[in-house]
């Protein structure tokens, strides 16, 4: 469960984030979509305080963070405990170049979490085998297709256990023909119950993986409901006049 409340986030004199409330419950699915520079992004690095909110409240799960101008930096171990429940996937990988797959994806748990290697090994070749990629567990990513790459960071980002993934533009880079590999992913964990918050320009994707469907413009919600719903019938202007780009 996310739970998001009136939070803002400026940055200096910009102000990204205005006033954002959102909820995903457990097992939810929630795709997000806008124009460029509508703060997407920066909402997404908020859940999991890769930014930290400049207002307002966090929740994932048990966990509950507040910000406001009288609260100092949450402590680096709170930190760390939070995102450790957030699993997120990038745009461009991120993967570590010089370990091998199945290292990649025991880092966080060996490193983070202080687990045992041994179990930690076994954990991340079940991983591994549910992205489809067990038989690459000792290449190194400069040997794999983007879209390969993409599914050892999804594999790597669930060795945390993580409560809730989210996926910021995770198939942008990708060459067309290795959208799809990664989606199925996406949309397999979507059908194991996983709690998921999904930015993305794919939007036959957006409707038909999520069970909700987010608009941002300019730092707020514009527009909020089923996705199929939205993306097929949006109410406001601004939502009707972004969609209309895809068609
Ligand atoms: P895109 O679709 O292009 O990825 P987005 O909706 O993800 O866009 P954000 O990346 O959240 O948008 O950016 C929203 C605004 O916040 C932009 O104007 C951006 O320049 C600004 N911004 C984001 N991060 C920072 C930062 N660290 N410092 C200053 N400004 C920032
Ligand atoms: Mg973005």
């Amino acid at each position: 469960m996310i739970e998001v409340e009136h939070v803002k986030k400026s940055f200096g004199d910009l102000s990204v984030l205005k006033d954002i409330s959102m909820r995903v419950p457990r097992g939810g699915v929630v795709s997000l979509i806008g124009p460029s520079g509508s703060g997407k992004s920066t909402l997404l690095r908020c859940l999991n305080l890769l930014t930290i909110p400049s207002e307002g409240t966090i929740r994932i799960g048990t966990h509950e963070m507040r910000f406001d101008k009288a609260h100092k930096m949450p402590k680096d171990r709170d930190l760390a405990a939070f995102r450790s429940k957030v699993g997120m996937v990038f745009q461009n990988f991120n993967l570590f170049p010089h370990m091998s797959v199945v290292r990649n994806v025991m880092e966080g748990p060996v490193t983070v979490l202080g687990r045992g290697k041994e179990e930690t090994r076994d954990l991340a070749l079940q991983l591994l085998d549910k992205v489809g990629l067990r038989e690459k567990a000792d290449a190194y990513p400069d040997r794999l297709s983007g879209g390969q790459k993409q599914r050892v960071a999804i594999a790597r980002a669930l060795a945390m256990k993580p409560e809730v993934m989210l996926f910021d533009e995770a198939t942008s880079a990708l060459d067309p023909e290795l959208v799809g590999e990664v989606l199925q992913v996406v949309r397999q964990l979507a059908s194991e119950g996983m709690t998921m918050v999904l930015v993305t320009h794919e939007i036959a994707f957006a409707r038909d993986v999520a069970d909700t469907c987010v608009f941002m413009r300019d730092g707020f919600v514009v527009e909020e409901g089923p996705a199929r719903q939205v993306i097929e019938d949006p109410q406001q202007a601004a939502t009707k006049a972004f969609l209309s780009h895809f068609h």
